[in-house]
């Protein structure tokens, strides 16, 4: 290769570095996003396993307080048969013993309905630390929304620079020698984004190892592109571009 050809690939190749130390950038950016949403949409999650929690113990007391209704009719009925059979009784005893076990019945529904109001108060109060939470999770819910719309807008917004990016990539990569440019195309998915790198200091740009002057010197003969023996990125010295 003559020296002219080599610095030009080189040019060609840091031309295409520039476009996809953005693009990378931008991928990196579009992969991450989304994370930021992790934290609120886990906020959002534990409020509403919250209020199914709540409203699974609303239900609860509604049906303890159905169930205790069902009692309290029972007990009522029983209560109106034994006030019908007074009459047929023959004694005086069996009478007296048929009023007291009235009298228990009555203490007993009096109780069942002491309960059946305490529960529709427990409900009361159930249904509205429901509601309130309601609006909790309705609160979480709409700011993780508000926030995922500004992720998904960042994210069109970069998938759409990206893709300008990709049209201009395109463009140098034609220009470019085509195995240097699979070599290229090959270190930079491999090493992060960047598959050549300037020597600064006689030291790699890409992992900073420090270079004997030999490698400085097969650079400066541009006869052939010359890569890290640690890194494998191509190397090249800004100054002689
Ligand atoms: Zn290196």
């Amino acid at each position: 290769m003559a020296v002219q050809n080599v610095k030009e690939i080189i040019r060609k190749l840091v031309a295409m570095q520039k476009i996809d130390e953005e693009l990378f950038a931008f991928r990196r950016e579009i992969r991450e996003k989304p994370e930021e949403l992790a934290g609120l949409k886990a906020r959002v999650d534990t409020k509403k396993a919250y209020f199914h929690k709540l409203e699974l113990a609303a239900r609860d007391v509604e049906l303890a307080r159905k169930a205790k209704e069902l009692d309290l009719k029972a007990k009522e009925q029983d209560i109106l048969k034994f006030e019908g059979s007074l009459m047929s009784l023959k004694s005086n005893k069996e009478y007296q013993t048929r009023l007291f076990e009235i009298e228990n019945m009555k203490a007993d529904k009096s109780i069942i309905e002491d309960d059946v109001i305490k529960l529709m108060d427990e409900f009361e109060k159930s249904v509205k630390l429901v509601e309130a939470e309601k609006v909790i999770v309705a609160v979480e819910e709409a700011k993780y929304l508000a926030e995922k719309e500004k992720v998904d807008a960042a994210i069109r917004k970069l998938t759409e620079e990206s893709g300008g990016l990709e049209a201009r990539r395109r463009e140098v990569m034609v220009a470019v020698e085509k195995t240097s440019l699979e070599l290229y195309e090959r270190i930079v998915e491999n090493r992060d984004g960047v598959a050549i790198v300037p020597i600064v200091n006689h030291t790699c740009g890409g992992c900073f190892m420090h270079l004997p002057d030999q490698v400085i010197n097969k650079i400066k003969m541009y006869d052939s592109l010359v890569r890290c023996e640690v890194c494998a990125r191509f190397q090249y010295l800004e100054e002689d571009l």
